[in-house]
């Protein structure tokens, strides 16, 4: 029995852009075969054992696969009985190669339904608050290619006849050839035509650039604007500044690199998402417990005997917990205090079941802690359990037993750097290189080591040209270092202030741009 193909309109940007009838379809499918530009979300809505295929492909990217292969993929599905959904970016008949995809199931004889979807090219407008009609400026649109592709159709593309009937032009796929489509445009239309582009429309990096026609390929680029992004051109652009667009995001568009391990790291990249950024995580830590923890076992043995627990860091705290768990020592027997370095640790230490007494209110590194314990320290000699990973600075140890404490640091975990040959550190080492990373940020100073150690010199030099961002004095002074002068760094450390951090440098390297990003 044969099977079918439902080619499925994602619509542009975020996953709720789909339609009902093609989020029923992909809920329905065995397979899911997906492009670049579609909201990673809606492989969600497909049944968990169906399989998910990217035959992604991006403006002028190499393809990953062929058209071709793509067709006969589908094919070769269907005719194994499978429910198969061809999920495209927009509408799939728009510049989707839809056509030819469903040509080729009718050609096999398969069964082929089309979804039709929201096309970037009327959503990244109106997302903009560019309506492409309206009584007073346009009453006709066209929708046309930048890409210069080799077929004829392409190749006669009369930009001046279409600038000269047309009222409103909305080019996809212009990005790349933005400078030349324009000039064409700009023999028939006034320089001072209204124009605009929007890129990632629909998502929470969205960013407009709005300038004249003869300025829009400068500003769009000063801007840093890239794929995928639409161009409208007419005087509907100027209807923007009447509809109030929603603002956009303060970090929109910026490409973060992450460099902190797995689950804080997530947590930041968050944040940064939700100020408008691509996140970029690449974790330079792995953490392991310590494989021989005789000497965290001793003093597990004698955890009653501590006036106070001091966490550096989540790790310690839950590395703590596991061993205690391990060799049967409730964490409960601890009777002095539990102090925490930062919210983080804090958390972590909540999580394992232990109550928190203090964590400093001013700097959060181990100056600021040593500081504040220090009066509590002193007279009466206190004991202090002070867990840590192998690498861990010996500062705050060291500087407790200078103010008085009697300090027992055993090794809980081990933090071990990622492989150099891991893919996750090729790409890293060609998005740097491709500059396709804007901000690096770094979060202790073992990341700035192990992020170092998997670097080639060419891209050791492209991380220089990123805006280099550490998230305290201590991972700041592992940058100077290595040679690396950070850019931004936050007045106290920690996760969030460095996102506030970046905000603000962002705002400042926009107004330094002066790009016209907000209508008006
Ligand atoms: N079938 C798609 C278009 C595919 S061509 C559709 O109907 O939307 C790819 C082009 O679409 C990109 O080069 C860009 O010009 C445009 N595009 C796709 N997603 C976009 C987005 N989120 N914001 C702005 N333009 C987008």
């Amino acid at each position: 029995m044969s099977g079918r193909v439902v080619l499925v309109g994602a619509g542009p940007g975020d996953a709720d852009l789909i339609t009902l009838r093609g989020a029923e379809a992909l809920s329905a499918a065995d397979a899911v075969l997906y492009d670049e530009l579609v909201a990673r979300e809606l492989l969600d809505l497909a049944p968990p054992d169906a399989v998910r295929i990217d035959v992604g492909k991006r403006g002028h990217d190499a393809p990953t696969r062929s058209q071709e292969e793509t067709c006969a993929l589908l094919v070769k599905l269907a005719r194994e009985g499978r429910n198969v959904v061809r999920l495209k970016g927009g509408d799939p008949f728009v510049f989707g190669r839809g056509a030819e995809e469903a040509g080729a199931c009718a050609e096999a004889g398969i069964p082929c339904e089309v979804v039709p979807g929201v096309t970037s090219a009327l959503a990244a407008p109106a997302l903009a608050g560019i309506p492409v009609t309206d009584r007073r400026h346009s009453a006709s649109f066209a929708v046309v290619t930048g890409h210069k592709d080799p077929t004829r159709v392409s190749r006669e593309l009369r930009w001046d006849a279409l600038a000269d009937s047309v009222d409103t032009l909305v080019v996809l796929m212009g990005m790349r050839n933005l400078e030349a489509i324009l000039e064409e445009i700009g023999r028939v239309r006034p320089p001072e035509t209204p124009a605009a582009a929007v890129m990632w429309a629909g998502t929470k990096r969205q960013r407009v650039v709005e300038a004249p026609l003869g300025e829009l390929a400068a500003r769009a680029r000063e801007a840093g604007l890239g794929n995928p992004a639409t161009v409208v051109v007419g005087d509907v652009v100027r209807l923007r500044a009447e509809l109030g667009a929603p603002p956009e995001r303060p970090l929109a568009a910026r490409r973060i690199l992450v460099t902190r391990g797995e689950e804080q790291g997530a947590r930041f990249a968050e944040l940064l998402e939700q100020a408008g950024a691509e996140s970029v995580h690449v974790p330079m830590l792995r953490f392991e417990p310590e494989a021989e923890p005789l000497e965290l076992d001793a003093c597990l043995g004698r955890l009653a005997t501590y006036d106070g627990l001091v966490l550096a860091s989540a790790n310690a705290a839950r590395f703590l917990a596991h061993r205690a768990h391990e060799i049967g020592v409730d964490l409960g027997e601890l009777r002095g205090l539990v102090i925490c370095v930062g919210p983080a640790s804090a958390a972590a230490a909540r999580k394992v079941g232990l109550r928190v007494d203090r964590t400093p209110e001013g700097r959060r590194d181990a100056e600021g802690l040593i500081e504040e314990l220090a009066r509590w320290i002193e007279p009466a000699r206190k004991r202090l359990l002070v867990p840590r990973s192998q690498i861990g600075r010996e500062r705050l140890p060291d500087g407790l037993r200078e103010a008085g404490a009697e300090v027992d640091a055993p090794v809980a975990y081990r933090t071990l750097p990622p492989e150099r040959d891991a893919p996750e550190a090729e790409a890293l080492r060609a998005r740097l290189i491709a500059r396709t990373i804007d901000v690096a940020t770094f979060t202790s100073p073992s990341a700035v080591r192990n992020c170092l150690g998997l670097l080639d010199p060419e891209s050791r030099e492209a991380l220089s040209r990123c805006v280099v961002a550490a998230v305290g004095p201590t991972t700041a002074a592992a940058l100077r270092e290595a040679g690396l002068e950070p850019d931004v760094m936050p007045q106290m450390a920690g996760g969030p202030e460095l996102v506030e951090a970046l905000v603000a440098h962002e705002a400042r390297r926009r107004a330094d741009a002066n790009e016209g990003g907000e209508p008006g």
